[in-house]
């Protein structure tokens, strides 16, 4: 199903709608015969204006017009605005958005605006409001979405995946929620199936949890990307699940930014313990106690970190989690908390060199104790490296500096294998065991595109992953739209858009890709430095359309003082933006000396030794471990090739204001999103064609019985039935186009306009 096709990928099973057709706006300048087509109600789609204006009959196309300007509710499709322009796009937007309407359609695509105030919306009331309905026929809202999805799974056959994108704090997690909470009520009930279903849904914050972190942007925002296939049977039920993370932000553990936090948890397990838990765990409450914690935000207006604790703990039990594997956990938690806390001095050795120290050995010594380590052998493993070199081993001194790069490494490293630990762990209790074929709907809720003032590795690496999505859907909309119609013989206006596969090249080509290029050079012997990795790439990609850097020979960027010496810039999609190279290759490389792996690995604390197997010394492997970016690269392969495998539905969302507000709607803001997440070219491709398509047989099927000539007896090709049914019913040509085989529907208010004969049958 594509962003045309919106319709042909939509069930026919709901009953028809509920609304007495009108006379007919005979006003047909519109294209997409926007205001009413014959035979059609267009009141329906204008009833989208609100509930309190459905049903209130039909609305003439000047209406329509004087209606936008007067600053009404707005419409509730894309697709119907005239003029279509960018500013009548977000005016509409904002008209919506001022009346609490906060989703819009553009044809199958949903646009959710983050209103920042609970809304009554979600109600049982309202699931069954949206329950079984077509999806054109009520307010645009995310259980239509939802619901399409559902039904064309359970009926249909057809694997769904559920696409939500937009920037940080734009509302992706509480949408992916809302369709996860919304398939859980419309589902079967039965304990078993419940019992699924609360396990699905728990796992949820318990990622939170270990995942999200409260930012300037967000005060939950996910630092990490997520997609979860759910399972279904073939009734429909679900039977479990799998989770895939992404690139979890491991940075946050050691160092936040301004008026941010660490991950939720570590607040939380400091409100929330219990003394006895405290006690056993070793730890003090005080937030101020740790260097890892950032001490300007330790309180979030409205969180309550206590009762937080208390809730990850339950969600941990209902997802299977055993009372051991929950303390692990949280010695875990603390041992990353405590490592913050050692401190190194640079102590003279006999032959004349000075090398790191711990200084106050107690958090060393308690770690220690906590994980069943030899304390020496930590403790070594902070003032020496061993360097293996031609099959010799040799060991080097760590300078304070040193010591101190290779503790924040530790504890990110094991905060990250931590978490992708969790993920495991809550996916092995979610695992379907039956071997009966299922259903699956995915659901993507990942980073939308970022541009910072400095952008490094992680906004690169990112935004990488956007241009993928981005890839899809124009691969899965755009593309197989045209390619469907001139298959079909059915006349196409070309329309023009950016291919953005020459950047999704640029960057991961397999040969001379930016990240294959910075693998080189990780693994290159001898002084590697993220310049060299620059002068390299300004050489090869010098005169690249897409790419900018001030050291290229002849660059013409040589008086561009907005492109810094250390920085390249990528043309990307979704605009301009200057990555610095500072710590790509350090970040890239993800290094972990092996004295710290062996030390982890000889733990007795079994989880931990789990987390580093390349410590066991008897499989010591000199190849290098892949690198970060190699291992994004693979996991965001494998994802393209599962939402390639299903039906795309599309969840764009957009963040109204910078400042967390209710009812504020900063233009330039939204401006900035609707251009990014190329949405006027969405609307553009969209009128241009028609929202429903059906093979001709199913077609004349399921309406035959509206016409004497094809029913009860009919003879000829499908084809030339169908032609007979739909001049028949006096339906205006242009809301027909005859392809090779299939009926295309201009508008879907023609559609429910059979569908209400049918059922009047
Ligand atoms: P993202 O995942 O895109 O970074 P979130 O989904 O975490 O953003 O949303 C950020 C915050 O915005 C939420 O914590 C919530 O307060 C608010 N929010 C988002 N969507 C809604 C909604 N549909 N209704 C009410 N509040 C919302
Ligand atoms: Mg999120």
């Amino acid at each position: 199903m594509g962003v045309l096709s919106s319709g042909g990928g939509r069930s026919l099973r709901a009953p028809p709608p509920r609304v007495t057709p009108e006379p007919l706006n005979t006003d047909r300048s519109d294209p997409r015969g926007a205001s009413g087509a014959g035979g059609a109600d267009p009141s329906r789609i204008f009833s989208w204006h609100s509930g309190a204006s459905a049903g209130r009959g039909i609305m003439s196309k000047v209406e329509v017009k004087t209606s936008l300007l007067d600053n009404m509710i707005g419409l509730g499709d894309m697709v119907l605005l005239e003029p279509l322009t960018e500013d009548s796009f977000i005016q509409n937007l904002k008209n919506r958005f001022n009346h609490n309407e906060i989703y819009t359609y553009i044809g199958s695509v949903v646009i959710s605006m983050n209103p920042y105030k609970s809304l009554p919306i979600y109600t049982a009331d309202k699931v069954e409001e949206y329950r079984n309905r077509n999806f054109y026929e009520l307010s645009p809202h995310i259980y239509a979405l939802a619901d399409e999805a559902y039904r064309s799974l359970r009926d249909q056959d057809k694997d769904q995946c559920i696409l939500i994108t937009g920037e940080s704090g734009a509302g992706k997690t509480e949408a992916s929620k809302l369709v996860m909470s919304y398939v859980a009520a419309v589902c079967g009930k039965s304990l078993e199936v419940n019992k699924v279903k609360e396990q699905l849904l728990q796992s949820n914050p318990v990622l939170e949890a270990f995942g999200n972190a409260k930012t300037v942007r967000n005060d939950n925002s996910s630092r990490f990307g997520k997609y979860m296939d759910i399972e279904f049977d073939f009734k429909g039920d679900p039977m479990g699940g799998v989770i895939s993370n992404y690139l979890l932000e491991k940075s946050r553990v050691v160092k936040q930014p301004r008026g941010e936090r660490n991950f939720h948890i570590f607040y939380q397990l400091l409100s929330g313990a219990s003394e006895e838990q405290l006690k056993k765990l070793k730890l003090d409450r005080d937030v101020s106690k740790f260097n890892y914690l950032s001490l300007d935000s330790a309180v979030v207006n409205g969180v309550d970190d206590a009762a937080n604790f208390r809730t990850i703990m339950d969600a941990m039990q209902t997802v299977g989690f055993t009372d051991k594997e929950v303390h692990s956990v949280l010695v875990l938690v603390v041992a990353v908390l405590k490592l913050g806390n050692i401190r190194f001095k640079s102590e003279s050795r006999v032959d004349g060199y000075s090398e790191s120290q711990v200084e106050d050995s107690n958090d060393l010594k308690e770690i220690c104790e906590l994980l069943g380590i030899k304390q020496s052998v930590l403790e070594k493993a902070f003032s020496t490296r061993t360097v293996e070199a031609k099959q010799e081993k040799v060991s080097t001194t760590l300078t304070v500096a040193q010591a101190y790069y290779a503790r924040d490494a530790l504890a990110k490293n094991l905060y990250n294998r931590l978490f992708s630990w969790l993920v495991t762990r809550i996916n092995e209790s979610i695992k379907v065991q039956s071997t009966e074929r299922k259903k699956v709907m995915g659901v993507l809720d990942i980073y939308g595109f970022e541009i910072f003032e400095n952008n490094g590795f992680e906004q690169f690496i990112i935004n990488y992953c956007n241009e993928k999505l981005q890839q899809i859907f124009i691969e899965l909309t755009l593309r197989e739209e045209q390619e469907e119609y001139i298959r079909e013989g059915i006349e196409w206006k070309n329309i023009e858009y950016f291919n953005n596969a020459v950047i999704c090249d640029l960057i991961e080509n397999n040969k001379k890709g930016i990240l294959a290029m910075l693998d080189e050079e990780c693994l290159r012997p001898g002084a590697v430095s993220d310049n060299t990795f620059l002068d390299k790439l300004s050489t090869v990609y010098a005169g690249h359309h897409h790419f900018e850097s001030r050291r290229s020979k002849n660059s013409k960027f040589l008086s561009d003082h907005s492109l810094p010496h250390d920085c390249f810039r990528i043309q990307h999609y979704a605009g301009k933006v200057l990555y610095c190279v500072e710590g790509f290759v350090d970040k890239n490389n993800d290094l972990l000396y092996r004295d710290l792996s062996q030390a982890m690995y000889e733990a007795t604390h079994t989880l931990i030794k789990l987390l580093f197997p390349e410590g066991n010394p008897k499989k010591v492997n000199l190849k290098r471990p892949p690198t970060a970016g190699f291992q994004f690269r693979a996991s965001v392969g494998t994802l393209m090739k599962n939402l390639q495998s299903k039906n795309p539905n599309y969840i764009r969302c957009i963040k109204p204001n910078d400042k967390k507000a209710t009812r504020m709607f900063t233009e330039t803001l939204v401006r900035h999103q609707v251009r990014y997440l190329g949405l006027m070219e969405n609307v553009r491709v969209r009128r241009a064609g028609y929202a429903f398509r059906q093979l001709y047989t199913p077609c004349l099927e399921r309406y035959k019985m509206l016409c004497k000539q094809t029913w009860p007896h009919w003879r000829g090709s499908a084809r030339y039935r169908v032609e007979t049914l739909l001049t028949s019913l006096q339906i205006p040509k242009e809301e027909f186009a005859y392809g090779c085989s299939k009926i295309f529907i201009r508008n879907p208010t023609t559609l429910f306009d059979l569908e209400k004969k049918r059922g009047e049958c």
